[in-house]
């Protein structure tokens, strides 16, 4: 069992016994998309089903950014997908 983390010195060490909302200020603190940023205008919310940006006429979004959700792995295949399924909507 991990009984605590250690930490640099700027950051309060987390445990078992450690509150949401101290683990919510650590991902506050810390959180960030390194190499895989997605969702930026997501499908649902900036873009159709169609990939059009909604409220705006002949635009279409075609990149990892239209992500309704996070992908639980590397996002290159996902988006592979992506572009093969835009080609032929634009088809
Ligand atoms: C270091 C690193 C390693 C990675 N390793 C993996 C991996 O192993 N496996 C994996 O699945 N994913 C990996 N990824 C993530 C993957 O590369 C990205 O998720 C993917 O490339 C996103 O595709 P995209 O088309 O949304 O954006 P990008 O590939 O970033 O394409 C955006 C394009 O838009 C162009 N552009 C930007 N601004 C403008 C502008 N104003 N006008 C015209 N063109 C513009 C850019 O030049 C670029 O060509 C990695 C990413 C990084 C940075």
């Amino acid at each position: 069992m991990v009984v605590e983390e250690t930490m640099a010195k700027e950051l309060t060490p987390l445990s078992s016994a450690s509150t949401d909302e101290e683990i919510d200020r650590r991902v506050q603190q810390t959180a960030q998309s390194t190499t895989h940023p997605a969702g930026t205008a997501a499908m649902g919310s900036v873009v159709d089903a169609d990939l059009k940006v909604i409220g705006v006429e002949g635009l279409r979004v075609c990149d990892a950014s239209i992500f309704p959700e996070p992908v639980a792995a590397n996002p290159m295949v996902a988006h592979y997908a992506i572009t093969e399924q835009t080609a032929e909507l634009i088809d």
